[in-house]
């Protein structure tokens, strides 16, 4: 079993490659909290929860949100065509029915 991510501190956080966005409900504005900037600045041992941010607009509290790395693009739709496009070799294998295949 893996062990357990602590994401506590700042330093936690950018090790993870974690993000921690922040939200003015008033200005309906998100931004990302400079981690590498509070690292920098001698707060990597503070706990997130312990970090105060402030809306530059209208001074509003701003709300937390912690998201993981992103995730690369799936590739394709990420979607699944139903019912599945018959294949020669299914059509073949229904029962009582043969194809008569033609020589060239
Ligand atoms: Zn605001």
């Amino acid at each position: 079993m893996p062990s357990p991510i602590h994401l506590h501190t700042v330093a936690d956080l950018l090790a993870r490659d974690h993000t921690l966005q922040l939200h003015c409900l008033r200005c309906d504005r998100w931004r990302k909290a400079p981690l590498e900037h509070l690292a920098t600045q001698g707060l990597a041992d503070r706990p997130i929860t312990a970090l105060r941010f402030r809306c530059v607009r209208c001074g509003s509290p701003a709300q937390r949100q912690l998201r993981p790395p992103e995730l690369p693009p799936a590739s394709g739709t990420g979607w699944m065509e139903w019912p599945p496009r018959a294949s020669p070799t299914a059509t073949d294998s229904e029962p009582g029915r043969r194809i008569q295949r033609s020589r060239y």
